[in-house]
């Protein structure tokens, strides 16, 4: 029924007791999972936990705040090799991070351009295998959106966490983009991605956890997992009027024909 499109399976937080937690997953409904990776280790390792599970698949990627793993070219080898496999529906988690601060031994200027060129050269990636892309953005707007208008009509991105107004995503929505919710729209105070998510059309939006990060109420400050993605879309329905199952069938089929492979 439900498709989390953003939950960190590999990340270290569920290495204790992920078949509990995807256990949990199932019994709330969750069918179909996307797991984006940060760099190419944890590719590897959400390749390979995802083997067994046929319901849930792989975004291959770098994110902003772990470019300092790689540099020069090789490793954009390595990871076409990784995207090129069966379980990998798309690349990401890539983006800016403007947020964070630099590793020690990188200035803000040489961290951001290097940022900017590991984005760049996995966009060109996604765009010759024909894989969308997963963006990261925090504090880097403007800088995110310049770097992915030249790949409009190319490739097709998902804005992920979007807390954004709706004027701010309708070109990119126009441009064939997404945008998804995490559990911000449960929060008292959502900011501005409340009235995103009651307002944008069906078709332009998809749910996601970002797990283990960013829990909705009732468990906010905990530990996210994949099954709270349920009470995202119960929030998301109520705010848009529309019966959780409905919300649940139109995020599904738009997060469907967005990612590679899943059935
Ligand atoms: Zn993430």
């Amino acid at each position: 029924m439900f498709f989390d499109t953003h939950t960190h399976l590999g990340s270290r937080q569920f290495d204790a007791d992920l078949p509990v937690v995807l256990a949990r997953a199932a019994a709330a409904g969750v069918t179909r999972m996307l797991a984006p990776a940060v760099d190419l280790e944890n590719t590897r390792k959400l390749l390979a936990l995802s083997a067994d599970l046929p319901r849930v698949r792989v975004a291959a990627g770098i994110h902003p705040c772990d470019v300092d793993s790689v540099s020069g070219e090789a490793w954009l080898d390595e990871l076409r090799a990784l995207a090129h496999h069966e379980k990998a529906a798309a690349i990401g988690e890539i983006g800016l991070d403007y947020f964070h601060a630099p590793p020690e031994g990188w200035t803000v200027d040489v961290w951001r351009a290097h940022q900017a060129r590991c984005l760049r050269m996995q966009l060109e990636l996604a765009v010759e295998l024909g894989l969308n892309v997963v963006l990261h953005n925090r504090e880097s707007w403007d800088d995110l959106v310049a770097q992915i208008t030249p790949f409009h009509g190319r490739l097709r991105a998902v804005f992920h966490c979007f807390t954004g107004t709706l004027e701010q995503a309708r070109p990119l929505l126009e441009a064939g983009h997404l945008i998804s919710f995490t559990g911000i729209v449960t929060f008292k105070n959502p900011g501005p991605a409340g009235e995103t998510a009651r307002t944008v059309a069906d078709g332009g939006y998809m749910l996601e956890t970002d797990a283990p990060y960013l829990a909705p109420v009732p468990y906010r400050g905990k530990r996210c997992e994949p099954a709270y993605v349920a009470d995202t879309a119960r929030a998301v329905a109520a705010l848009r009027g529309q019966s959780v199952e409905e919300v649940a069938r139109v995020t599904t089929e738009t997060a469907l024909a967005f990612f590679r492979g899943f059935e």
